[in-house]
Parts: C-alpha cells; sequence; structure tokens
C-alpha cells in the first residue's frame, strides 16, 4: 500500500486559506467561503494550527485593549505566527 497524498492539499491551496482565515476569523466570508475554509482546516493541520494561533492573537490584542498585554506574549505569539507561516510557504 502506497501512502495517500491525494486528499492532502497542496501549499498554493494553503497560501490562499491562510490569506482567508483572517477573515473566517473576523466572520467577513460569505457562506460558501466560510465552508471551504472549513473543510480546508479540516483536512491540513499546518492551516488549523495557524487558524489557532490567529484565534489567540485576536483575544491577546483584543484583551490588550482593556489592559496591557503582556509585552512577551505578544512577541512570543507573533514569533509562532511567523514560524508556522514560513514552514508552510517552505514546505
Ligand atoms: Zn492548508
Amino acid at each position: 500500500m502506497s501512502h495517500d497524498h491525494s486528499v492532502e492539499p497542496s501549499a498554493s491551496d494553503c497560501a490562499e486559506f491562510l490569506d482567508r482565515i483572517v477573515y473566517f476569523i473576523d466572520n467577513e466570508l460569505d457562506e460558501a467561503d466560510c465552508s471551504a475554509v472549513r473543510v480546508h482546516l479540516d483536512s491540513c493541520n499546518p492551516c488549523l494550527e495557524k487558524y489557532d494561533l490567529q484565534r489567540t492573537v485576536k483575544s491577546v490584542v483584543a484583551r490588550s485593549c482593556a489592559e496591557v498585554a503582556p509585552d512577551e506574549l505578544r512577541q512570543r505569539v507573533l514569533f509562532r505566527i511567523r514560524e508556522v507561516q514560513v514552514q508552510i510557504r517552505e514546505g
């Protein structure tokens, strides 16, 4: 049995979805785009990880409006996001 790569999305797919994830989190996509993103997140771990990170950043930023977010935490989160972005683009 050969390993099954046929269901795995390609890197160019991911680049497109990564752009949409930001809007997805903000609920700025229409229904068709939303379900496309959901389907992709379901089958793509790097994008799912990115999605989780984006949500984390969003909640950190939202919190920082009320109180000052720890700079160190923000730096760490931003660093992780860049790491994942590089992984996805190079992978
Ligand atoms: Zn992906």
